[in-house]
């Protein structure tokens, strides 16, 4: 069944723009337009336009800080969905003893969350310094790095499911892993973080080393999506191998397609220069992809998330 796209927001609390350009709101700055770009002012308004995506069976997708996500050029279809207004951006402490219960809004900036936990001497975040993207993309992708990821301090995760319904869940009835989890598919409203009080200073040290390892390895300067491929398992030990070492090995570092290359700084993320289009960037993946293979017999997975009017996933 299909109805009229104004018909999935009218007499809702949102801002809603047609044909709206999205690519020049990820950190790659590239890709299309999206059919319709809504901004839901309340909770309950997200939960009601998933409902009607639904019965209508038009697509749905959550944008983020853009930082770990390239848009087709041809645009998406559908709704894509921004968490941009102050319900989502809200953060409360709940304090008892020396342990903060901090439920952060999906939408929060991690920048500025990592520099606010500092300012209140709140340890346990500080490993996430550096990882650009929203407090709802990092749970959705369990982003992390050396120091730790996400779930580490994450004690409980609020959800509009896909048919509209709001859920909490409790992180011991979920697993997470590299980069993934078993939280059902839906919009992460906010999230509920376990902080311990700790000493201001060594904290916000703490926020200064992991950001400059980050900056000392990373390009983050330039315009990526971070990690494009995930790092793989090695089948005889189980742990995970660099995927940049691999890349780096196989003698892509610079590697060019169009105004896509292979950072010359860490081989596993993709930049791009002025005039790149989202194409030079999913052409430079193929043939990374390839070559490895060839290479190593290592099929490498994508990490980046591709938004085309293709592919739903
Ligand atoms: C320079 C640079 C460095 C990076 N370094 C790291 C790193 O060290 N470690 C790491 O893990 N990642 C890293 N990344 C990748 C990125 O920062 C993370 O994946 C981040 O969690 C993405 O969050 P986002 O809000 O930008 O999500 P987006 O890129 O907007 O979206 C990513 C996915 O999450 C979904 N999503 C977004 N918000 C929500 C929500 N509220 N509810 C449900 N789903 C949602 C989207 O639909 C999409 O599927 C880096 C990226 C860049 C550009």
């Amino acid at each position: 069944m299909t109805i009229a796209r104004s018909n999935l927001v009218s007499g809702l609390d949102a801002d809603c723009v047609a044909d709206a350009p999205i690519g020049p709101l990820t950190w790659y700055g590239i890709g299309g337009r999206a059919d319709m770009l809504v901004s839901p002012h309340t909770i309950k308004t997200a939960a009601e336009i998933v409902r009607r995506c639904r019965h209508a069976e038009v697509p749905i997708r959550i944008l983020g800080g853009g930082a770990n996500l390239l848009v087709d050029d041809d645009g998406v279809d559908g709704v894509v969905l921004r968490l941009d207004q102050p319900c989502f951006r809200a953060i409360e402490f709940n304090r008892t003893g020396s342990v903060t219960a901090a439920r952060i809004g999906g939408g929060v900036d991690l920048f500025g969350l990592v520099t606010e936990l500092a300012r209140r001497g709140l340890q346990g975040f500080e490993h996430m310094a550096g990882i650009p993207g929203t407090v709802g993309g990092a749970v959705r992708m369990n982003a992390g790095g050396s120091g730790g990821d996400i779930a580490s301090v994450l004690d409980a995760v609020e959800v509009i499911l896909l048919d509209g319904t709001t859920r909490t869940f409790n992180t011991d009835a979920l697993a997470f892993g590299y980069r993934e989890s078993t939280l059902p598919e839906g919009i992460v409203t906010s999230a509920v973080l376990h902080l311990e009080e700790g000493d201001p200073l060594e904290i916000r040290q703490n926020v200064k080393t992991f950001f400059a390892a980050k900056k000392a390895g990373q390009p983050m300067a330039d315009h990526s999506a971070g990690c494009a491929f995930r790092n793989p398992v090695d089948t005889s030990t189980g742990s995970l191998m660099s995927a940049g070492k691999i890349i780096d090995e196989a003698g892509l570092k610079r590697l060019a397609h169009g105004g896509a290359s292979v950072s010359d700084r860490h081989a596993n993320f993709i930049v791009v220069q002025p005039g790149a289009s989202s194409r030079d960037v999913q052409s430079l993946m193929a043939t990374i992809r390839s070559m490895v293979a060839q290479a190593t017999g290592l099929q490498l997975e994508r990490e980046v998330v591709i938004w085309s009017r293709h592919s739903h996933a």
